[in-house]
């Protein structure tokens, strides 16, 4: 499967309206952060996204996006879902799937009121079904398994993903985990993370150096992608404090403090492509 780091930025985006800080004002294309999203292309074409933010039309402009089977949701806050309303000229004959926990779902419907209300003749929305999961999901060779983590008092998912059958055999059937907007990982979490074997692959949410709230640290999303077993983890959900040069001096920092070696850990950035 080949994933695409759509957005990598935290809600407001990088650069942010009206600042001119060092980072909002660089000139460097991996200093500018969408909202954050994943595509998931499978080797057989399934094609998924997690979370459609403000920026989903530009965004999968940019990645050639032609097709979309389904989007699973991390949550509904705003700066992951819309930018719902711009799937529809992906909608072809049924209904795109749109996976999200029961609180996600509840809100999504109060959010997007006017996809399940009649509208006029000529007046388009998206045709979508809303779905609660409870476990893994299936699309064609792809498998989604829902994560609980915290993000501050909300219980939020994460996504772990791996694709199946005999084109991925010869790779072992190797997993990414997703993590966007998060405070804390359950001891539960991390067992199905491990299950059957950990991720190759961790994109977790790290919004700065200092502490926030309701969002990772730098140090405390590399220690949870750490702790899951993946050789490679990137940060997203990234604000403007710092530079990529700079998150990227910092991973390097952690790692050799932490005596780490065969791992690689640094910044995800928009445009960023991983094959698994
Ligand atoms: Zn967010
Ligand atoms: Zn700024
Ligand atoms: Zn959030």
């Amino acid at each position: 499967m080949e994933i695409t780091v759509l957005g990598s930025g935290t809600s407001q985006g990088v650069p942010v309206i009206g600042c001119s800080c060092p980072v909002c004002t660089s000139a460097g294309s991996r200093d500018k952060r969408m909202r954050s999203s994943l595509s998931i292309k499978g080797a057989a074409g399934e094609q998924a996204v997690i979370d459609t933010g403000p920026e989903f039309r530009l965004q999968a402009l940019r990645a050639g996006i032609r097709d979309l089977d389904a989007v699973f949701l991390t949550h509904a806050h705003a700066d992951h879902i819309h930018g719902l309303d711009d799937i529809r000229p992906l909608n072809r004959e049924k209904p795109i799937p749109v996976y999200g926990n029961r609180k996600t779902i509840a809100e999504f419907r109060e959010r997007f009121a006017y996809i399940f209300k009649p509208t006029q003749k000529g007046g388009g929305k998206p045709q979508i079904d809303v779905i609660a999961v409870k476990g893994p999901v299936r699309l064609g060779n792809l498998v989604f398994t829902p994560i609980p983590v915290k993000h501050g008092d909300l219980d939020i998912l994460g996504w772990k993903f791996e694709e199946t059958g005999a084109q991925t055999a010869a790779h072992g059937g190797q997993a990414a985990l997703y993590v966007t907007d998060c405070t804390g990982i359950p001891q539960g979490s991390y067992d199905l993370i491990a299950e059957p074997g950990p991720p190759a692959l961790a994109i977790i949410g790290g919004l700065r150096v200092r502490p926030h709230e309701t969002h990772f640290s730098f140090e405390q999303a590399l220690s949870a992608g750490l702790r899951t077993g993946a050789r490679r983890v990137y940060l997203t959900h990234i604000c403007h404090d710092h530079t990529h040069r700079q998150i990227k001096d910092y991973c390097g920092e952690f790692m050799r403090k932490n005596g780490l070696a065969g791992i690689t850990m640094g910044p995800a950035w928009d445009g960023l492509r991983v094959s698994l």
